[in-house]
């Protein structure tokens, strides 16, 4: 822990020390990836609370998963800052509202909505109208569109009329169907995702006296990834500050990636004209990539095209040159999949940890082939999203008996008798019906003792790796894990898909399945698509700091038709695709050709994990959806994912 407020300042370069020095008035950071934003924001925060300009609890810290939230209080932790609040939107409206529901409404807030697919098909049918899957996924898109864009279902026929999308039948039916479920809904008490934001700007708008209480809560403001605010986030923050100008915000318009939420970088790019005494820093040093990588970053942005390019900022690499980034064509898809599992196994038997390699891909389907390869090699992995272990609500409930425990210490009988950790542990558990042996058969109560098991493993663990812990220490231990969102599982290869590797960073990238109509994607058809396409990849490249592969495959499966073409957006990039067959801005070597399985039969399936708590699937649809039945769903990115369901549904149509 640094030892005076200045010492929090080391370790920034001029640019990032105007930023975290500027404690007074709104202040707008504009940079491209890696240049030290949030890094930047969270010595700013830090700065100002042990210099004693802003009291801990009054700062309310945005990010945009709860991983990055995770990683900021940790990191505020070790600056000498804890109690700060950093939060996504939804999971800060979520706390606020369930903390105001009784006042505002009365009663508890109800209940989060699961299944929401099941009761869009209920509302259908109840207005009889006869809907296979797609249907109804493009239903329940439809559904979530509108509450994002804020339209009542009696507008949503005239709201899509002037929308430039097509609705994927019959608005009036569309609305009645939208208007019956949320009145489903509101008779089964319950929530959905959607509700959270919508609910908690109606309270705070209606309610004056609460949104007071909440100003007087929080009157610091900093948002990062300020570039993928909604309109409806962005009036929640409205809602937030007031009248006030303690708001700090920070983002790149070149990664723009979620303008399907309605997101723009509008807000970004027009902050100073809605705070004219803005204080706007610009930075350009990349501290996390090589300088080969920032190379082709800056080729990559130099080809965009619309407003977001604009205000593009070329990169200025810091580090010392790296290795040259590969591209690599394959015969098929498997072969991709192989080819790069064979290159992460040896880049781990280098020395490299999987925790960090990651291979990312446009769409969440492509994980398949990739999971079932790193299986065969033998390379532990984890999806994004599979770590939500702190979540279950068995393992918050043992949260909460044992920081009782700990609390009340040597009081507590339950701790009688029980003189190491981890006895401590299963005695406190055991208070909560945790036994030592799994109970018979399978179902919710063998998962739960699972969970608990878990727990008494990693308060084995704990107590092996720090001497002498106590139980307080333990409590310590598990909120920093909760908070990072860290299960307790062996740490592998993140597979996720380029929009949830936002803000992120790893020393080796797989970026895979660059073909045309992968990235850009079939459905993106508009000039405006197409460009977003093109920051996925720059979001993508700029993610790794060392190692940078790029490669795509021929066909689908082995010994089919060479029918695809790697991604225009390599064009110029990837050797000999430049003019008169110019050295690629991807640098000097050539494109390495990876061989096919040699017509070897298929290997056997490799685990498909449950994204929510790890567990291997059986069951089809739970395969499908990956993530078991009983899981809670993993709201923030679901939402996301069906979105983009619901896109590719529509660009489906438009196709037909
Ligand atoms: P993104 O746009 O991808 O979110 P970012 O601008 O938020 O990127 P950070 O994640 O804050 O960038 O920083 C990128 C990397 O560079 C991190 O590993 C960070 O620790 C490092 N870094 C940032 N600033 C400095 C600095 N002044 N000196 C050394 N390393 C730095
Ligand atoms: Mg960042």
């Amino acid at each position: 822990v640094p030892d005076t407020p200045d010492a929090v300042l080391e370790g920034l370069d001029p640019e990032q020390r105007e930023v975290a020095t500027s404690l007074q008035g709104p202040l707008c950071v504009l940079a491209g990836a890696g240049t030290g934003k949030t890094r930047a924001i969270t010595h700013r925060i830090a700065y100002g609370v042990r210099a004693g300009v802003l009291p801990p609890a009054s700062v309310l810290a945005v990010t945009f998963t709860n991983r990055a939230a995770g990683e900021m209080r940790g990191r505020l932790r070790q600056l000498g800052a804890s109690g700060v609040q950093a939060r996504t939107f939804h999971s800060a409206a979520l706390r606020q509202l369930q903390f105001f529901w009784p006042r505002a409404v009365g009663g508890e807030l109800p209940r989060l909505l699961e299944r929401k697919v099941q009761l869009v098909a209920e509302a259908a049918a109840r207005c009889r109208i006869r809907v296979d899957r797609n249907e109804l996924r493009d239903l329940t898109g439809e559904i979530e569109w509108s509450k994002v864009t804020q339209t009542v279902p009696e507008d949503y026929p005239a709201a899509v009329a002037k929308s430039s999308r097509d609705a994927p039948r019959d608005p009036a039916e569309i609305a009645r169907v939208y208007g019956l479920y949320e009145q489903l809904k509101r008779e089964r008490s319950v929530i959905d995702f959607e509700d959270v934001l919508l609910l908690t700007v109606g309270v705070l708008q209606d309610r004056q006296d609460i949104a007071e209480t909440v100003r007087r809560q929080y009157q610091h403001f900093v948002v990062d990834e300020y570039q993928d605010v909604s309109p409806l986030q962005q009036r929640l923050l409205d809602l937030w500050v007031g009248d006030r100008d303690s708001l700090c915000v920070v983002g790149d318009a070149s990664q723009t990636i979620y303008s399907f939420t309605g997101a723009t970088p509008d807000h970004l790019l027009n902050f100073r004209t809605r705070h004219p005494d803005a204080t706007v820093v610009k930075l350009v040093r990349d501290y996390r990539s090589t300088p080969q990588v920032v190379h082709l970053a800056n080729g990559v942005l130099a080809q965009a095209r619309g407003r977001a390019a604009e205000h593009r900022l070329e990169l200025v690499a810091q580090r010392e040159a790296g290795p040259e980034p590969v591209y690599r064509e394959f015969p098929d898809e498997p072969a991709e999949a192989e080819g790069t599992a064979k290159r992460i196994r040896e880049l781990i038997d280098s020395g490299v940890s999987p925790s960090e390699i990651a291979v990312l891909y446009r769409i969440n389907a492509q994980s398949e082939v990739y999971e079932q390869a790193l299986a065969d090699a033998g390379v532990p992995y984890q999806l994004r999203g599979a770590e939500r272990f702190f979540e279950r609500p068995e393992v918050r409930e043992a949260g909460v008996a044992l920081r009782s425990a700990a609390r009340f210490g040597e009081n507590d009988t339950l701790l009688d008798g029980a003189v190491d950790l981890p006895s401590q542990v299963r005695a406190v558990l055991s208070g909560k019906g945790w036994t030592t042996e799994p109970p018979s058969g399978s179902g919710a109560v063998r998962d739960r003792w699972e969970s608990l098991a878990a727990l008494v493993r990693l308060s084995e663990d704990f107590a092996r790796a720090k001497e002498g812990a106590t139980l307080a220490d333990l409590v310590a231990e598990l909120d920093e894990r909760a908070n990072a969102q860290h299960a307790p599982t062996v740490e592998g290869v993140t597979l996720a898909s380029l929009h949830a590797a936002k803000g992120l960073e790893w020393d080796a990238v797989f970026l895979v399945g660059l073909t045309e109509g992968m990235l850009p994607i079939t459905y993106a058809k508009t000039d405006e698509q197409v460009e977003e396409e093109r920051r996925l990849l720059y979001v993508g490249v700029t993610r790794a700091r060392l190692h940078l592969s790029l490669s795509w495959s021929l066909s689908r499966a082995p010994g089919g038709r060479a029918s695809r073409r790697p991604s225009r957006f390599l064009n110029g990039l990837r050797p000999g695709s430049g003019p008169s067959g110019a050295r690629g801005a991807g640098g000097g070597g050539g494109i390495e050709r990876g061989s096919g399985g040699g017509g070897r039969s298929r290997k056997r399936r490799g685990p498909v994990q449950c994204r929510v708590c790890g567990r291997s699937l059986t069951a089809p649809g739970e395969m499908k959806l990956m993530r078991c039945e009983g899981c809670p769903s993993d709201l923030d990115e679901e939402l996301f994912e069906r979105l983009r369901e619901w896109r590719s549904g529509q660009a489906k149509q438009l196709g037909q």
